[in-house]
């Protein structure tokens, strides 16, 4: 199959990428390279089936273009992280919008697959977990940039339900739950690489509010596995999937198994959210997937544990300190 991925020299891509040509697709990548790296994509870039565009999702001729020689679309391309979000929220709303809706308005002319990804932020501040897919949303409110972010994947949601049932275009959402693993950058604020990198640099491991918010986080394995297996799903059209690990943590725990498994000396220190990010800044302090729709719909849930995810994260993170990435 000819599979075009969005996004696909970032960090959840560039592994996707890399699946994809080992199970014999041919890929080709549209990155504007703002977030990922050509680097992350150094061990497919000589491979005859794959092909690699640097040019944006908003450039609607070459959208169109590309999609249209594809079998299958994966439209990963958004802006990411809840410290560019809150950092540039302009840019957030009109990247994660505007591209979405070209996507799917150049899928809709020959009624192409297409996979749109969404994140668990959409279910923003909701308590009742673990998150279903059908549940209620809660997000704060317009003046907390936070909320941008989730505002505007939920579009993206309703813009792919609508494409489906309006324009028949055979549309497949995934709401990517915390994923993590090599060649995730701490860059954009993600917690994991940035304890691991200041556990390995001897510098204070920030944990941001009190510490007692949980997170499930999944190996980036693990996600591009249940996205392959949506992809060849038989009955995933047409609705939505989370996908993630439910083994849950704190981020104060978190920083303890990072200061362990680095043998690190480490102090770990609290910061206040207002401090971390902006006043006013609102967490949400349970965020764990229900993957029952996901295990009924492929016979597969993530299973990678956060010990081996961890491990994975302290050998990626060595590499680029010790300059070897
Ligand atoms: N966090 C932290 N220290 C950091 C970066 C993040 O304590 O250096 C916290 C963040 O406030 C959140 C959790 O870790 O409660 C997960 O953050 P991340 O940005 O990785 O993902 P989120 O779950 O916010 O999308």
């Amino acid at each position: 199959m000819r599979v075009l991925i969005t996004g696909g020299a970032g960090f959840i891509g560039s592994h996707l990428t890399e699946k994809l040509l080992g199970q014999g697709h041919s890929v080709t990548v549209l990155d504007d390279l703002s977030t990922g790296a050509a680097d992350n994509l150094a061990a497919v870039r000589d491979k005859e089936e794959f092909k690699l565009h640097v040019g944006s999702c908003l450039d609607e001729p070459l959208v169109i273009e590309l999609v249209d020689q594809a079998d299958y679309t994966i439209h990963l391309a958004a802006a990411v992280g809840v410290k560019l979000i809150v950092e540039r929220p302009v840019h957030t709303i009109e990247t994660n919008v505007k591209a979405t809706e070209v996507v799917l308005a150049a899928a809709a002319k020959k009624q192409k697959r297409v996979l749109i990804a969404s994140t668990s932020e959409v279910y923003g501040k909701s308590v009742k977990v673990p998150f279903h897919e059908d549940d209620d949303i809660s997000l704060g409110p317009t003046n907390r940039s936070r909320w941008a972010y989730a505002c505007s994947k939920a579009l993206d949601e309703w813009l792919a339900f609508a494409y489906c049932s309006e324009k028949n275009v055979p549309a497949i959402i995934i709401r990517f739950f915390n994923t993590v693993g090599p060649r995730q950058t701490g860059r954009y604020g993600m917690v994991l690489p940035n304890f691991v990198r200041q556990a390995l640099t001897g510098e204070d491991i920030t944990v941001f509010g009190d510490g007692k918010q949980a997170r499930c986080f999944g190996h980036v394995h693990d996600a591009v596995e249940g996205l392959t297996r949506l992809m060849m799903a038989k009955d995933a059209v047409g609705r939505v999937f989370n996908i993630g690990s439910t083994e849950e943590v704190t981020i104060s725990q978190l920083a303890e198994r990072v200061k362990k498994a680095t043998g690190s000396s480490s102090s770990i220190k609290y910061i206040p959210y207002e401090e971390a990010y902006a006043e006013g800044f609102e967490d949400m302090p349970r965020r764990i997937p229900d993957v029952t729709r996901l295990f009924e719909t492929t016979g597969f849930k993530p299973e990678r544990t956060l010990d081996e995810i961890i491990a994975d994260v302290i050998e990626d993170q060595k590499a680029i300190l010790e300059g070897k990435r």
